[in-house]
């Protein structure tokens, strides 16, 4: 069963103020304690009136009194001082009767700075005053008369009952409001930060909290809120990737089904025709040479793609000079770029710039880029490739001035299967793993291969490789 934090609070709390109602107890018994023991110790206890009185005044022994640092003062019947020890009790040698009856009512005043013990003596008929400074007053007692009225008794226990009760009572309420506000410093955050992992696990990732408070619910808060920003992007991610795997399963099936359906129908229909003639059959023939050709280089780039993720993919290095490569690969582009009505410029430096590359790789890299150009560009166009190298990287541009890709695509157009011509109409377009291939083989070579955004025309490739 659970138990409620604000309930544990209340439950302390009550503790706490019973041992508070025990200590004031515990206090007043040992200041009952004190108080006897005082009595004890000090000389106004040593020397009272009644252990110092004679019957004649004149043979009462002041000395230890006033040794003491009390005084003794003897007042007759009259009023008058008759005699006086130490330091004077009273101002004047002569009282009135009144003013004798203010002094006896002064003198049992607990907040005077002195201890007056007074006894009159009926034989001498005088009054013998003993008074000492006091040092200290500790005057607390529960006194209990068995001898009272038993009426008294009773309603003197039912004030103390009523008393106790209302103080319990007090004592009570107030610790259920005190409990109630310190412990909604504890469940308030707590549900907040409860209620946000009930949202996180029923599918809301875009649940945080916002506690507003710099103690240690702050930095739950703050790893709460940061478990929650990651595992929704992760969620994202992961819908994506499975979203890009179904379009990619959907676009391979696409493109597989129509050259597939083409080279079924023209087989039939060369079987079901045997009488057909010599040119017709060549041309079945050759629609099916195209779409098996067409097919099969599908499948050859879908098992380039797919080995380049495997994990044991791996490259067939060696140290080469990417300038020479490079300018070996654009002497052999010449004649296809002059073919097509292209125009180019190459600047590649003479000196060399040392990488570690698998030249197969780089080569079908580059050839894709100028495939590109050269397929989706008319006559005219004018190819650049240029090459820097710093900082332990070499910089390859791929430009062309031509027809350029499409803003909406160009976020997308490393992704397999992405092309311009969305009808997937095969006669106008490659099979859009072009480019995958390309970035594929730059990254495993450390290196990287981006669309430019320069605001220049055309197309404008960056691949940067790591050099040695
Ligand atoms: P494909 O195999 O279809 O050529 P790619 O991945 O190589 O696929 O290219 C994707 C799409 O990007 C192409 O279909 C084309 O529309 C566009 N594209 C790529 N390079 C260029 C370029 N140099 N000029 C114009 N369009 C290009």
């Amino acid at each position: 069963m659970k138990t409620r934090i604000s309930r544990q609070f209340f439950a302390h709390y009550l503790v706490v103020s019973l041992l508070v109602l025990l200590s004031t107890v515990l206090a007043l018994s040992f200041l009952a304690i004190a108080s006897r023991l005082a009595a004890s110790a000090f000389a106004t206890n040593r020397y009272p009136a009644s252990a110092l009185m004679r019957d004649d005044y004149a043979q009462i022994d002041a000395s230890p009194v006033v040794e003491s640092g009390g005084s003794v003062t003897i007042i007759d019947r009259d009023f008058r001082v008759v005699r006086s020890e130490g330091q004077d009790a009273l101002a004047q040698d002569q009282l009135t009767a009144v003013e004798f009856t203010e002094f006896l009512v002064w003198s049992k005043h607990k907040n005077t700075p002195f201890h007056h013990d007074i006894l009159y003596n009926p034989e001498g008929e005088f009054w013998l005053i003993v008074t000492f400074p006091a040092s200290i007053r500790l005057d607390f007692a529960f006194i209990l008369n068995s001898k009272a009225a038993a009426g008294d008794l009773r309603t003197a226990a039912l004030i103390l009952a009523a008393v106790l009760a209302v103080y319990l009572l007090l004592v009570f309420a107030l610790t259920a409001l005190y409990s109630a506000v310190t412990a909604a410093q504890v469940t308030v955050p707590l549900r907040r930060l409860t209620e946000s992992t009930r949202r996180l696990r029923e599918g809301d990732y875009s649940a945080r909290v916002d506690l507003k408070l710099r103690n240690e619910f702050g930095e739950l808060q703050d790893t709460f809120n940061e478990m929650a920003s990651r595992i929704e992007k992760e969620i994202s991610l992961r819908k994506k990737s499975e979203e890009d795997r179904r379009r990619l399963i959907l676009d391979i099936s696409h493109d597989l089904k129509n050259p597939m359906s083409s080279i079924q129908g023209y087989a039939e229909r060369i079987l079901h025709k045997p009488e057909m003639s010599r040119e017709e059959l060549e041309g079945c023939l050759q629609v099916i040479l195209h779409n098996s050709e067409r097919t099969n280089g599908l499948i050859t780039e879908l098992f380039e793609l797919s080995q380049m993720d495997s994990p044991e993919f791996t490259l067939s290095r060696e140290q080469v000079d990417l300038c020479e490569i490079l300018r070996q690969l654009c002497a052999e582009l010449v004649p296809q770029l002059e073919q097509a009505g292209f125009g180019y410029e190459f600047e590649i430096p003479e000196k060399s710039v040392f990488a570690l590359l698998d030249p197969g790789r780089f080569g079908r890299l580059i050839h894709n880029l100028a495939s590109n150009s050269l397929r989706y560009n008319p006559p005219g166009t004018t190819v650049s490739v240029s090459l820097t190298a710093s900082d332990g990287r070499a910089a390859i541009t791929f430009r062309d001035d031509g027809v350029g890709i499409p803003e909406e695509l160009k976020a997308d157009i490393f992704k397999p299967f992405v092309r311009v011509d969305s009808t997937r109409n095969p006669e106008t377009g490659g099979s859009g793993l072009g480019l995958s291939i390309a970035q594929r083989i730059a990254q495993a070579h450390g290196g990287e291969l981006t669309l430019l955004s320069d605001g220049s025309q055309g197309s404008a490739f960056l691949v940067v490789l790591p050099t040695i």
